[in-house]
């Protein structure tokens, strides 16, 4: 090290000495004996309360995708969707609520799959399930189904149906008079297995139609960011109908 930048340094040094000197001084001309000083060592509890664990369950699996959202800038098959989907939600988090997202793994068929996925799902305890699909068949409608025994899964489907209806501008089976059976999954109906194979409150979605051109382009518009936004405003009314219960 050659002079100047000895005599630099030890220049500084002095500086950093001479205003923390200065800043002591400041702080015990504010801080007298009276005054009372937190105590640092013993912060108010604050352990974030847990409002809700949720399983996100991605619907069929990776060899049997499922359905086709046919929009030409969005190929996409429900099981490729709503893995991108849920963890962009699960990225973003929501406060006091932990996500974790499963997958169906192929072979044994539907019950089978459910059966060993339902393993894991029951290892997390969640307060919640949700098993993310999208329908096939060209329909301009809009539902959250449920299993119809559960009562309290049914008001969950039915506050998480209204931001999907509402977005996609369509017509809301849910809340719809006279076609209330329709979201109400009964025994041998597809996604019936999962809903009962749940301990807690389970919604299947069936937002909309893949392949209904409309739908299939305001999921093209909304893309992956703008569809997990929906999702999380629909999150938010289920967990509250859970937590008022
Ligand atoms: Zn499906």
């Amino acid at each position: 090290m050659n002079k100047e930048s000895k005599h630099a340094l030890l220049k500084e040094a002095f500086t950093a000495r001479h205003y923390q000197s200065k800043l002591i001084k400041s702080i015990s001309d504010i801080v007298t004996d009276d005054d009372t000083i937190p105590d640092i060592a013993d912060p108010e509890p604050d352990t974030p309360k847990l409002y809700g664990r949720i399983a996100l369950l991605t619907g069929h699996n990776e060899k049997q995708p499922g359905a086709w959202i046919k929009d030409p800038s969005l190929r996409e098959s429900e099981f490729t969707f709503y893995n991108k989907v849920f963890d962009i939600v699960i990225d973003r988090g929501l406060d006091n609520v932990e996500f974790k997202r499963f997958n169906r793994t192929y072979g044994g068929g539907y019950t089978e799959e459910i059966n060993r996925v339902y393993k894991e799902i029951d290892e997390f305890n969640p307060t919640f399930v949700i098993d993310g699909h999208f329908n096939g068949g060209g329909g301009a409608y809009s539902m959250v189904m449920y299993y119809q025994q559960s009562k309290i899964s049914r008001r969950v489907a039915d506050a998480m149906s209204v931001p999907f209806a509402n977005a996609f501008g369509l017509r809301n089976y849910n809340i719809e008079e006279g076609k209330e059976s329709i979201p109400a999954l009964i025994s041998g109906e597809n996604g019936y297995y999962s809903m009962v194979k749940a301990k807690c409150p389970s919604v299947l979605l069936e937002p909309f139609f893949g392949d209904h051109l409309q739908s299939a382009a305001k999921v093209a518009d909304l893309g992956h960011k703008g569809y997990a936004s929906l999702l999380v405003e629909s999150i938010k009314l289920g967990l509250s109908v859970i937590l008022s219960d």
